[in-house]
């Protein structure tokens, strides 16, 4: 059985949760939490990172640093996973969902302007499969109109928008370490501030409220509460796991960008054919491998596929339904038609990629979908 995904272990993690363990402070924002915010911050050009519980919490801090009040209007693609809408529903935003680009699940940068009313707080752009959307045209949006920009970068982490690593351009930024990210916490997400004015707050809805942080770095001397908050910093045992996937953050995107370009490599020649559609990686984006999809020309094939890969005992997945028909919101939902993104609903699929995935094992996956267009579809 190959399966869809399957968590990597460096090695390291059991003897940094050791040390974090016998260290006596297990709770968060201790020492190996400031070691993996300060890697990023340096490494990325970050201007304050938090680590938080998930990508999901970071996104509900920025719901809430971004002051959304019930019937502000947040724009948000369609095609994404629940979170990146659902932590804004939570502060009481309506969502005004976009459609994707053509030939590429990312927001249409193109589509947004149209979209903006009085009531715009956000644009949310989501780099879907670490692959950045188009940010110039989206900050010159925001410039434009004076909203805040959140990008969701739960799957970019160490990937680039014209030199500009993801998680950097926009006011605010949410990471994910979810176990199906490239690197992993289990559980595990960081909140990224590069605006200034949001940093002070941002510490203080991070620890339930109240200025502990600023206590601790004795700039005042006693604690109390002072915001609105959560406890939404992981305890110093997620961020020592982390610590020892971020050690082995090079080797780890080395791999996964070899798979991912036996993969493409492999399966160019029937793209060319028509067959099906390959990730388009536009020039001002990098890839970071953090997913391999390809793009089916209906539902029933893809249908098809995956179960002509299931019999030969390969797990390939799709995502997402789209949420502006979800069951949750489609009574909210304005009504507009999101033809891009109900295709990538329909047609898209996700080949296992993870670390220990062997080559032999990526060309025997591209082999029976090869074979599966062969004999199923009758195409070659
Ligand atoms: C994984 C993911 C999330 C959620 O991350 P969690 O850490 O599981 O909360 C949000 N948005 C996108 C685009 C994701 O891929």
């Amino acid at each position: 059985m190959i399966p869809f995904n399957k968590p990597y272990l460096t090695g390291k993690e059991a003897h940094y949760l050791y040390q974090a363990v016998y260290s006596g402070k297990i709770s968060g924002n201790g020492v190996y939490t400031k070691q993996c915010q300060q890697f990023f911050e340096e490494k990325y050009g970050f201007k304050k990172c938090l680590l938080t519980t998930s990508c999901t919490d970071a996104l509900e801090m920025c719901a809430i640093l971004a002051n959304i009040q019930p019937d502000d209007e947040v724009i948000v693609p369609s095609y994404t996973f629940v979170s990146t809408a659902l932590a804004f529903v939570r502060q009481g935003a309506k969502i005004v969902f976009a459609d994707s680009e053509a030939n590429n699940p990312n927001i249409d940068a193109g589509k947004i302007e149209a979209l903006i009313t009085l009531r715009t707080k956000a644009i949310m752009p989501v780099h879907y499969a670490g692959i950045a959307c188009d940010m110039d045209r989206i900050m010159a949006l925001s410039e434009k109109y004076n909203l805040l920009v959140i990008e969701d970068a739960a799957q970019a982490v160490d990937s680039f928008y014209k030199n500009k690593s993801l998680g950097s351009i926009g006011h605010l930024s949410a990471f994910s370490f979810h176990e199906t990210k490239n690197i992993i916490s289990g559980e595990g997400g960081m909140l990224v501030v590069n605006d200034e004015r949001f940093i002070k707050r941002a510490e203080i809805i991070w620890e339930k409220g109240t200025n502990r942080a600023e206590f601790f770095r004795g700039e005042v001397n006693k604690y109390g509460w002072v915001d609105t908050g959560s406890s939404f910093l992981p305890s110093e045992i997620v961020a020592a796991f982390l610590w020892a996937q971020i050690e082995h953050l090079e080797n780890i995107q080395n791999r996964r960008k070899s798979l991912w370009n036996i993969y493409y490599e492999g399966l160019k020649p029937l793209a060319d054919k028509g067959l099906f559609r390959l990730p388009k990686i536009p020039e001002y984006a990098t890839n970071n491998a953090h997913m391999f999809y390809l793009v089916c020309n209906s539902l029933e094939e893809r249908t098809g596929l995956i179960a002509r890969l299931k019999e030969n005992g390969i797990l390939a997945v799709f995502h997402y339904l789209s949420l502006h028909s979800s069951e949750f919101y489609k009574d909210r939902h304005d009504g507009r038609e999101l033809p891009n993104c109900d295709r990538f609903a329909d047609s898209l699929v996700r080949l296992p990629m993870f670390y220990e995935l062997e080559e032999k094992e990526v060309e025997k996956i591209i082999f029976l979908i090869i074979d599966f267009y062969k004999k199923t579809m009758q195409v070659l």
